[in-house]
Formats: C-alpha cells, sequence, structure tokens
C-alpha cells in the first residue's frame, strides 16, 4: 500500500527514477526519504525553459515550498506531490521572483481540497505582502465559492495566513525540523536562507545571499546545499548586449546585480570549507540558456557542484549516504 501511494505522489514520469533506487537502495530505505523537488531554478532574468525561484520539501507527511517565482506553480501541478496536504509555504525575502506565484499555487491546493487555510512564513514585512494579495484576490475567490459552493471550496480555506518568524527554529515535528538563518541580501533586510533536517538527512537552501558565514555555519557537514549562483562571464555577456541594444538602464541593474548573489566559484571554496557533502546551483543568475552556457557557468567547477533544472528531482534516502538526482526526461 505505500508503495502505491508512493507511485501516485511521484506520477508516472518518476516511475523509472523509483525503479533505479530500488535496484540501488532497496525498497524498504528509498520510502522513507528527503525528497526536494526543484520547482524553479531560474532568477527575475527570463528564461522560457525556467521558473524563477521555487524548492518543495517533502518528507513523511510533510511538504512545504520555499519560495514560489513565477511559473513554478505549472512545475508543482507536473510534479505529482500532492497539493492539498501542503502544510506551508515559506519566503526566503520578498523580491518578486520569490512571491509572485503564491496565490497560483494557493488556488491549486485549495481546489485539490486543502482544508486549512494556508500558513506563509518569512520575515518581517510577510503580513504586509499577505494581507495585500488576500486583499488582490477576494473578488477571484468570492466567484469560485460562488460557482462550486461552500460545501467544495469553504472560503475560510482559501486565505493565505501570514506568520511573521524571527531567525532560528521555525518548524519540529519530532523527526522534521525548519530553521531560518539571516543571510546577506543586502539592501535587502531581512532574507533567510533555511535549513531543513529529517531523521539523519539535511538539505539548505541559501535564498538570495552572497556568500555568507551565518548560512555557511548552520551548513556545515549538509547533505545538500541548494545555492543562488551568478556567473560573471556570462553576465558580463549579457552586460554588452544591453549597451549595443541601447538598453544603458538594463545595462546598470546587470551591473548592480553582481554584489548581493554569490558568484559560483566563491561558493564552491566555501562549501567545501563546510564540509558540504553537494552543492548545488539553482537561481541562476543568469539562466544560461543552452548547453554551451552552461558549460561556461560551470567551467572549472563541474565536478564540484551540480547545475539544476527545473522538474529535477534530489531524493536523500533515511539511514543512508546515497543522494539520488533525477533530471526530467530521465
Ligand atoms: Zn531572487
Ligand atoms: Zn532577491
Amino acid at each position: 500500500m505505500r508503495l502505491m501511494m508512493f507511485f501516485l505522489l511521484v506520477g508516472v514520469a518518476n516511475v523509472v527514477f523509483v525503479q533505479h533506487i530500488r535496484a540501488q537502495q532497496g525498497l524498504a530505505q528509498q520510502e522513507d526519504a528527503l525528497k526536494v523537488f526543484v520547482c524553479g531554478s531560474s532568477s527575475p532574468l527570463h528564461d522560457l525553459r525556467r521558473a524563477k525561484a521555487c524548492i518543495a520539501v517533502q518528507a513523511g507527511e510533510d511538504l512545504f515550498l520555499f519560495d514560489t517565482g513565477s511559473g513554478s506553480g505549472a512545475r508543482l501541478a507536473f510534479s505529482g506531490l500532492p497539493m492539498h496536504k501542503l502544510r506551508g509555504v515559506l519566503f526566503t525575502h520578498f523580491h518578486s521572483d520569490h512571491i509572485s506565484d503564491v496565490y497560483n499555487i494557493n488556488l491549486t491546493s485549495w481546489a485539490s481540497g486543502r482544508k486549512y487555510s494556508l500558513p506563509v512564513y518569512g520575515p518581517v514585512g510577510i503580513d504586509r505582502v499577505i494581507a495585500g494579495m488576500n486583499e488582490a484576490y477576494a473578488l477571484d475567490r468570492s466567484y469560485r465559492v460562488a460557482h462550486h459552493g461552500e460545501k467544495i471550496l469553504q472560503p475560510e480555506h482559501g486565505l493565505l495566513v501570514a506568520k511573521t518568524v524571527p531567525a532560528g527554529p521555525l518548524y519540529e515535528n519530532g523527526v522534521f525540523s525548519i530553521t531560518a538563518v539571516a543571510v546577506d541580501h543586502s539592501p535587502i533586510e531581512p532574507a533567510f536562507g533555511y535549513r531543513i533536517d529529517y531523521a539523519d538527512r539535511s538539505v539548505v537552501i541559501s535564498g538570495d545571499s552572497v556568500v555568507s558565514d551565518a548560512l555557511m555555519a548552520v551548513s556545515q557537514g549538509v547533505d545538500l546545499l541548494l545555492h543562488d549562483a551568478l556567473s560573471l562571464a556570462l553576465l558580463d555577456g549579457a552586460i554588452q548586449r544591453s549597451e549595443r541594444a541601447g538598453m544603458p538602464v538594463r545595462a546598470q541593474i546587470l551591473r548592480d546585480v553582481t554584489n548581493y548573489h554569490a558568484h559560483a566559484g566563491a561558493i564552491v571554496a566555501a562549501a567545501r570549507e563546510a564540509k558540504v557533502k553537494q552543492l548545488a546551483f539553482y537561481h541562476l543568475v543568469p539562466p544560461p540558456q543552452n548547453e554551451q552556457a552552461a558549460a561556461i557557468f560551470m567551467r572549472g567547477i563541474e565536478a564540484d557542484a551540480i547545475l539544476t533544472e527545473d522538474m529535477m528531482w534530489f531524493e536523500l534516502p533515511v539511514g543512508s549516504e546515497a543522494l539520488l538526482i533525477k533530471r526530467p526526461g530521465e
């Protein structure tokens, strides 16, 4: 029965992946795992193939989203994750590329049968963001309740509920915990990263930050560090193209970006020092548009880090050192 549920949760597209794990790990181990789904791997710069920042984490009965950038709702809709069981959304900060799909995701979750209002956690400012979103979509909720009836869509359950949290322990259920960490995305303050622990497995998600001592301190020995990453080589090309196209404002904004995201090479060095077991880049600045650009992004550091893409899964079985990776289409 549990196997059946697992197949239903991960969806048909992941059957090959599941079988691969069975062969490698034995079924009993992989059923109990910390699972990470990349629902958005891009920074605000546009990319047809990538949604903006979003990471889903599932373990046992817990399912949380860390940021909900534009396009991430569609990624989640095709993930097979049980959106009616979504326990909460956690924002790292309030830049649009981290929050703009939250209402679409809330609607999907509510319409999938969620029986409670959706908690949205974040630093100071979250109440203002959520009050605005609830108000912006008040008519939308009323139309949907009028159409389907209160028995199907209980109005209260369609609301987002703001939860202002300080840095520190945020959620704990005995085996699964989440800790918020203040990172350095100056001048945006506060901005959080998050550490997630499930049994003996762990993941850290940076949000947007330069290499941060506080984040690296909680990343000591972590199984998987998902870090935002910037490629100067690729960004320089984008700056020059903007200048040539007569868009000096865009060129200057791209130059400004270089001082508040971590440079790929610098993260590699910090992750090595913190004995991070696997480093993976997301929130790619800029998102590489093809394989050649991806190779430039990773030049010299291919062996140290993984370049994520949308719809990619990481699975960390409990009681094991294994990290199983499935890219879309594999
Ligand atoms: Zn961002
Ligand atoms: Zn940001």
